[in-house]
């Protein structure tokens, strides 16, 4: 009863799940994740005329400090068209390798909470992984790189302070800017949602946005990290709490119900 009068005064705890993509709405083990390091390792001799010798020391590790291998390279002086990097890096990954997930679907459709993804991937690969998931119909809003960064810039946009390395002029997770932009962009408020990420450095930084977060990957809660899971799939054992309030909600007549029928019918 006391809870329901809490429900009822501050609305749900969580309005919004915020998903990241790769390596979090499909595993590690699908098979894509070593595609796209051999390709990045490809763009950067072959496009970039890197050193063969460094060039998967180099790509880890810009990845490591910059989030992605891209806002690394543009970082340390690289500068390149994003379609063409995206094109080649994405443009021939075995998608094959990604199945229908009817599980996956079936437990987001069962929570009528707003759903939204947040990739630092472009747009034609983010649509490309959905619909190899069969997940088309489930997210309200894509934020991606394309959103992040509508234009090419030459010059460093973020103050982020990422020790004393040089900065980037990309725009990507795990840079609080980024998160910031996903926020206004998706109208999310941050202390109302809860953000799904294998990458723990993401998670670090949303977690000091406000965001609650979920490390999907592991079975290890750390610093950051809210709550722990191996697979997107344990998300209903992990977190009854997101059914139980989506119970409530449709059993208490408050405003948010109206506003979710009324979205249906239309
Ligand atoms: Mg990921």
């Amino acid at each position: 009863m006391e809870k329901d009068s809490y429900q009822q005064v501050s609305g749900p705890k969580y309005e919004c799940l915020l998903f990241d993509v790769d390596d979090t709405l499909y595993p590690l083990s699908s098979g894509i994740s070593p595609e796209v390091t051999k390709n990045i390792a490809e763009y950067m001799v072959t496009k970039l005329g890197i050193d063969q010798t460094n060039v998967t020391e180099m790509a880890v590790q810009l990845y490591k400090d910059y989030g992605t291998t891209m806002a690394g390279l543009r970082a340390i002086g690289y500068d390149f068209d994003y379609d063409d990097y995206h094109s080649f890096v994405h443009g021939q990954l075995p998608y094959e390798l990604l199945k229908s997930d009817p599980v996956l679907r079936n437990l987001l459709h069962s929570l009528p909470i707003k759903k939204v993804i947040f990739s630092n991937a472009n747009e034609a690969h983010v649509v490309k992984v959905i619909s190899r998931l069969g997940l088309e119909d489930c997210f309200e809003g894509v934020i991606c790189f394309e959103t992040l960064n509508p234009t090419h810039n030459s010059s460093v946009q973020n103050d982020d302070d990422v020790s004393q390395l040089p900065k980037t002029p990309v725009i990507c997770k795990p840079f609080e800017e980024a998160f910031e932009k996903a926020f206004k962009i998706a109208e999310i408020n941050p202390e109302k949602t809860l953000f799904f990420d294998d990458s723990i450095r993401n998670l670090k930084t949303a977690k000091t946005t406000g965001l609650h977060t979920v490390w999907v990957g592991s079975s290890h809660r750390t610093t950051g990290v809210d709550h722990a899971l191996e697979s997107i799939h344990n998300v209903r054992e992990a977190l009854p709490e997101l059914w139980e309030e989506a119970i409530v909600a449709s059993d208490v007549p408050y405003s948010g119900k109206t506003a979710i029928e009324t979205s249906v019918r239309a």
